[in-house]
C-alpha cells in the first residue's frame, strides 16, 4: 500500500478527550473515528489490526472444534421473552420498533437466538458436542462507555455457545475453550489469566474471566504470581483428549486468582506473600457453563441414548475483539506510539523514502516495495513529500514492527538502514540483503 493512495488521518495534537494512552494512540493514528458516544467508525488502519486479531480468534476457535456461523443483530422480542430475560435485561438492552410495531431488539448477546436455531434442528444425542460462534456486532447500552472502543455501547464479540447431553460433557466443551482462550491470547501478545468470576445476569455456575494485567484496567484483580509464566497449552494439543484438556484447566486453576466481586481476603492471604499480585486488569474474555438455564425453557432437548429426552446442558464463551485492540496497545507501546506483535501489525514492514522525488530513492524503494509484496508481505511504502521527521513520527506512531529507511546518503552506497520498531536498533545493510531478510 502506496500512503499516499492510503487514509490514514494521522493526528498531530493529543486528542483532549482520551484518558487512556490506547485510546490516545488509536485517535492519533486514525485508527478509529466516534460517530456517537461509544458507537466508533474503525477506519482502514484499524479495521487492518481488528482483522487479524479476529482471524488469530476464528483460527484457535476451528482448532478447538467450534464452527462459524453468524446470527443478525436485530432480533425479536419474543425469544427473550421465552427465556425471562427480556424484562430482566433492563436499560443496557436497546429495543426497537418495526413498522408493525413489532418490538425488537439490538442484540447484547445471542444465547437465545442460538438455542433456536439448535431446538429447530437438533433432536439427538447423536449429534452432539457441537459448538456454533460467530464474530459480530452487539449493543449494550453501557452506562459508562469509555476509553474508546474499551468500553463502547455498539462492540464486536466472538460468542460460541456448546450444547452437550451430560454435565460432564459440558465440562469438556468449557475446558476446549479454556484451552484455545490461553493460545488465542498468546497468539495475540497477550498474558490473561483465567480468574475465577461472578455468573452475572446469564447466570449459572462455572465461570472464569480472562484477565490481562494493567495499570489502565477497570477491574481489580488479585492472583498468584507464577501465573505470569505457565506455559501455553501447544499448538498440537489434542482437544478430544478428556483428561488432556482437564490437566490444563486443573494447572491454570491450580493458583488463586479472582476478581474483586469474588474475593476472597483469607485464601488470598494463604498465598505467600511475596507471590501475591493485586493489581487492576482489562477483561478480554469471559466463558460460562451454565446448564439447562436456558434450553428449560426454551425447550431445547434431545434424545438420549436411554431413548428418553433431555434438555441440553449448554456453556458460553465471549471474547471482545473491539476491546483487544487497545488492550494490546495498553500493554505494548512506548512515549513514540503503538509497538505491535507481529501477529496482528497492520503492516509488516514500513518502507520509508527519505526524499520522495529523488530518483536514487525512488528507485530503491520502489525495488524493495515491489519485492517484499511480491514475497507476501504486507508492505506500507511512505512515498508522500513529507519531511523525513514527520515519516519517522509517523512509522513509529503506527507501529509498524519494521522499518526500511532509504536515504540518500545511503542509497549512494547501494544501501538502506533497517529498524526494528521495538528494540530502536538501526542496522544499515545493502540493498539486497534487506530484501532478503524478509523474504527468505
Ligand atoms: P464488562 O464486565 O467489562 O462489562 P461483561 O462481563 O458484561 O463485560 P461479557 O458479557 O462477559 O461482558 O462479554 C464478553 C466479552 O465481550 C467481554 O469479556 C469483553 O471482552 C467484551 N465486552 C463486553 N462488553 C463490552 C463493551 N461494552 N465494550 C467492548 N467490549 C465489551
Ligand atoms: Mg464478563
Amino acid at each position: 500500500m502506496r500512503l499516499s493512495r492510503f487514509f490514514m488521518p494521522i493526528l498531530k495534537e493529543n486528542p483532549k478527550e482520551a484518558e487512556i494512552v490506547s485510546h490516545r494512540l488509536m485517535l492519533r493514528a486514525g485508527m478509529i473515528r466516534q460517530q456517537s458516544q461509544g458507537i466508533y467508525s474503525w477506519l482502514p488502519l484499524g479495521k487492518k489490526v481488528l482483522d487479524k486479531v479476529n482471524n488469530i480468534i476464528r483460527q484457535e476457535q476451528n482448532r478447538a472444534g467450534a464452527i462459524e456461523l453468524s446470527m443478525p443483530t436485530l432480533q425479536s422480542a419474543e425469544l427473550w421473552q421465552e427465556s425471562g430475560r427480556y424484562d430482566a435485561y433492563g436499560k443496557e438492552m436497546l429495543r426497537i420498533k418495526d413498522r408493525q410495531d413489532r418490538p425488537m431488539l439490538y442484540g447484547p448477546t445471542n444465547e437465545e437466538m442460538v438455542t433456536d436455531i439448535f431446538r429447530s434442528s437438533v433432536k439427538s444425542y447423536k449429534d452432539l458436542p457441537l459448538n456454533l460462534y460467530h464474530i459480530q456486532l452487539k449493543f449494550r447500552d453501557e452506562i459508562r462507555p469509555r476509553f474508546g472502543t474499551m468500553r463502547s455501547r455498539e462492540f464486536m464479540m466472538k460468542d460460541a455457545y456448546s450444547f452437550d447431553l451430560t454435565r460432564e460433557g459440558a465440562e469438556h466443551s468449557y475446558n476446549k475453550m479454556f484451552a484455545a482462550y490461553l493460545r488465542t491470547f498468546d497468539r495475540l501478545g497477550l498474558r490473561a489469566i483465567p480468574m475465577r468470576a461472578d455468573t452475572g445476569p446469564i447466570g449459572g455456575n462455572l465461570s472464569h474471566e480472562f484477565i490481562i494485567l494493567a495499570d489502565t484496567g477497570e477491574s481489580e484483580v488479585f492472583c498468584h504470581k507464577d501465573f505470569v509464566d505457565f506455559d501455553i497449552p501447544a499448538e498440537s494439543t489434542d482437544f478430544d483428549s478428556v483428561e488432556g484438556l482437564k490437566a490444563i484447566f486443573d494447572k491454570w486453576t491450580s493458583l488463586y486468582a479472582a476478581t474483586s466481586e469474588m474475593h476472597d481476603e483469607a485464601a488470598f492471604n494463604a498465598v505467600p506473600e511475596g507471590d501475591r499480585l493485586s493489581a487492576r486488569g482489562i477483561e478480554v474474555g469471559h466463558i460460562f457453563y451454565f446448564g439447562t438455564k436456558y434450553s428449560e425453557p426454551m425447550g431445547a432437548k434431545v434424545q438420549g441414548p436411554d431413548g428418553k429426552e433431555h434438555f441440553v446442558h449448554m456453556g458460553s464463551y465471549g471474547i471482545g475483539p473491539t476491546r483487544l485492540v487497545p488492550a494490546i496497545i495498553e500493554a505494548s507501546h512506548d512515549d513514540n506510539g503503538i509497538i505491535w506483535p507481529a501477529s496482528v501489525a497492520p503492516f509488516d514492514i514500513v518502507v520509508i523514502n527519505m526524499k520522495a522525488g529523488d530518483q536514487a530513492c525512488d528507485d530503491t524503494c520502489e525495488l524493495i516495495y515491489a519485492a517484499l509484496t511480491k514475497a507476501g508481505k504486507d508492505v506500507l511504502y511512505d512515498d508522500t513529500d513529507d519531511r523525513a521527521g514527520t515519516k519517522f513520527a509517523t512509522a513509529d506512531l503506527i507501529g509498524v514492527p519494521v522499518q526500511i529507511i532509504a536515504g540518500p546518503r545511503a542509497v549512494a552506497n547501494g544501501e538502506v538502514e533497517v529498524k526494528d520498531r521495538k528494540t530502536g536498533a538501526r542496522e544499515t545493510m545493502t540493498i539486497e540483503a534487506a530484501i532478503n531478510r524478509f523474504v527468505a
